[in-house]
């Protein structure tokens, strides 16, 4: 396993719509090895495949034991390829938000608090998962990713385009 470089802002396949996955198969799973293994050393909670420069349909995630409060470490990766998010739940859950394509950025996000994500498992073998609270939040944001959606599409285009800036000055200075 190796660790991938993440890309950051100003990086146009960020905001590229995805393509679907068509064939699962060792090239790919070697690739979701090294996902988690990149999301594990960040650390982060979930990794998009564009966030490692490859513009296909697939995310890793880890929100542990899929609580707030706890910080025990069990690890609990899930891999979702061509996940699609079939069902949201009315009530909404609202959670701070961050991205290892936006350092040091973090927004106040409200999402639907349940969702039913269809997708294919590492095996190729489809998968219908009922997710909720913080799991929920992280899949919908990986989701996001592959729609060429950022957590600063949230905000007001005032505060966006400050952030933008930012990241293209950093950018332009190497
Ligand atoms: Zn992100």
């Amino acid at each position: 396993m190796s660790l991938l470089p993440i890309i950051t802002l100003p990086d146009p396949i960020l905001r590229q719509k995805s393509t679907p996955v068509e064939r699962v198969d060792d090239d790919l799973r070697r690739t979701l090895d090294d996902m988690l293994e990149t999301m594990y050393d960040a650390p982060g909670v979930g990794l998009a495949a564009n966030q490692v420069n490859i513009a296909k349909r697939f995310i890793v995630v880890d929100a542990g034991n899929n609580s707030d409060d706890d910080d025990t470490e069990t690890r609990n990766p899930i891999c979702l390829i061509n996940p699609e998010i079939v069902s949201r739940s009315d009530t909404m859950r609202s959670c701070e938000e961050g991205c290892l394509s936006l350092p040091d950025v973090r927004v106040d996000i409200e999402r639907p608090e349940r969702i039913t994500v269809r997708y294919l498992d590492r095996a190729g073998e489809p998968v219908e998962l009922e997710a909720e609270g913080f799991l929920a939040n992280v899949i919908q944001h990986e989701v996001d990713h592959l729609d060429g959606r950022l957590i600063i599409d949230f905000l007001s285009s005032l505060r966006r385009d400050v952030i933008v800036r930012r990241f293209k000055k950093l950018a332009r200075q190497g």
